[in-house]
């Protein structure tokens, strides 16, 4: 076990965590974020993220201070939280950005580690090499291996209670990301960022970048703090968040108010072709888009950034409330709609579902139907596996209606799109309880026609007859034909012929 981080609470794979940084006397919760502080660009002080942001840990460029013999200088009397002004944790990096950017340093991991350890640093970085996305297999093998040797470099020094980066790497093969995940997981590094992402999201790319970080989680430990190195928009703080992701880092506050931009939780808007501020911050309460307009470019730059900043800790606020209350999930799904290149980053986290379920907490508080692809939560996953566990023995009806109290059958148990069939004692439990649009999707019928099938296949030696409420074609398609199908007014009016009064103790008919 790392013993420097501890989860408090999950939700899918995101958790609310405690990072010890033991040279910095802190712990961080997490997930946080990270502003970057350019060393030579004071947009917002550090003090200030600390005192008015709440920013407990921030990141810097080590390499970049280094290049600058002023800087240099004050950071190695100084040391970098007096050099910043800052007393939350600082977290370096190393140079490997200016690697990937102009393909070329003059330092080893074995000098910039031990000059990050001289001036402070908290938690350092060694030198990777950040493999773009789609470079060739053969280039991302060998990056990788000299991205080990790196991580070995590191180990190798003393670095004392300084945390160590441990970045993984692989580019867009997912397998690699894997395999480099599981190695430096092996290493006694302690935080292991996701590295070169950053092409990923300028191209708008969230699905491979779901994939990546999912790559990763397969090959480090639960109790592997995760970093997502360069990302900090509001708009996917969620979506990483439940892949997993703990830290982030972002210089987009800063980045993009230079060039008035105006970030949201939705996406980006240009300053210019604002009419009104959709934000409650200190900022946008005090100045309208005209005001922001007449300032000078410095001053609306840092009145930019300031917002950029408000909006984005707001996000993970509201992030860390989700996983407390259980719908991180519905907050994903909220989100994926600001952009279609973020529908395509959710499904393809929908794609890792046997994956996220093993993290995600058995039981919560409210499963929110909300789109088509609630259908395919963990939850329904879970439920679809748990089929095989319970025994059905008889003749069952599986209705959408309520109990029949004649002897026809057996047992009566309930259909519920998406989860599919279970018996009624289970009505009460988690995720069964959930909350369901009467207009339900083709999906979600379909969801419950593959529980269907699923229970048939496991006992086949079960007479099953399903009273379905109008279901689609394409579901009673995925119906097994051994089972017997039938609208379900017809079992109503067969009942009521009888004069047999439907179970009044049926959940469905509660309201
Ligand atoms: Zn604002």
């Amino acid at each position: 076990m790392r013993d420097h981080f501890e989860i408090r609470d999950g939700d899918l794979a995101g958790r609310i965590g405690r990072l010890e940084v033991p040279r910095a006397g802190v712990t961080v919760e997490t997930p946080a974020l990270l502003p970057v502080v350019n060393p030579n660009i004071d947009t917002v002080p550090p003090s200030k993220l600390e005192s008015e942001f709440g920013a407990e840990i921030l990141i810097t460029n080590s390499y970049i201070i280094k290049k600058n013999s002023h800087l240099e200088k004050e950071a190695l009397d100084v040391g970098l939280h007096e050099m910043l002004d800052f007393h939350g944790a600082i977290m370096t990096d190393s140079g490997s950005f200016q690697l990937a950017e102009y393909g070329d340093i003059d330092t080893t991991t074995e000098e910039i580690l031990q000059f990050q350890y001289d001036i402070g640093t908290d938690i350092a970085t060694p030198v990777d090499i950040p493999t773009p996305p789609d470079a060739d297999r053969e280039d991302a093998e060998s990056d990788l291996e000299i991205t080990k040797q790196a991580l070995a470099d590191a180990e190798a020094i003393d670095t004392g209670d300084m945390l160590v980066n441990a970045p993984v790497q692989g580019s867009t093969y997912p397998d690699l990301r894997e395999e480099a995940a599981r190695h430096a997981y092996d290493t006694d590094l302690d935080v292991f960022p996701v590295g070169a992402v950053v092409p990923m999201m300028n191209d708008y790319r969230y699905d491979d970048m779901v994939d990546a970080i999912a790559g990763a989680k397969r090959g480090l430990g639960v109790d592997a703090p995760v970093h997502l190195f360069g990302a900090g928009h509001p708009m996917m703080l969620a979506l990483a968040v439940a892949m997993g992701c703990d830290l982030f880092d972002s210089a987009a506050y800063a980045l993009y108010a230079r060039d008035g931009r105006y970030l949201t939780v939705r996406g980006t808007e240009h300053l210019e072709d604002l009419d009104y501020l959709p934000c409650t911050c200190p900022v946008c309460s005090e100045h309208s888009p005209d005001d922001l307009r007449a300032m000078g470019s410095k001053t609306q730059e840092k009145r930019l950034a300031e917002h950029n900043l408000y909006v984005t800790f707001a996000e993970l606020r509201r992030i860390k409330q989700a996983i407390r209350d259980g719908n991180l999930m519905e907050l994903v799904e909220e989100r994926a709609r600001s952009h279609p290149t973020m529908l395509d980053g959710y499904r393809a986290m929908l794609d890792h579902v046997a994956q996220l379920e093993r993290e995600d907490p058995a039981s919560k508080g409210a499963f929110f139907y909300v789109s088509n692809e609630s259908s395919y939560r963990p939850e329904v996953a879970r439920h679809h596996d748990r089929l095989d566990r319970l025994s059905a023995e008889g003749t069952i009806l599986l209705t959408e209606g309520g109990k029949p109290s004649g002897d026809e059958y057996d047992e009566a148990w309930r259909v519920v799109p998406p989860f599919g069939p279970f018996p009624r004692a289970l009505s009460e439990t988690y995720p069964l309880t959930a909350e369901v649009p009467k207009r339900l999707d083709r999906d979600a019928y379909e969801q419950a026609a593959r529980g269907v099938a699923r229970l048939v296949r496991e006992n086949p030696d079960v007479d099953f007859t399903l009273a379905h409420d109008d279901w689609p074609a394409s579901a009673l398609a995925l119906v097994p034909e051994s089972v017997e199908t039938e609208p379900l007014s017809t079992v109503t009016e067969t009942l009521a012929a009888r004069a047999d009064p439907l179970g009044s103790d049926d959940a469905a008919s509660d309201e």
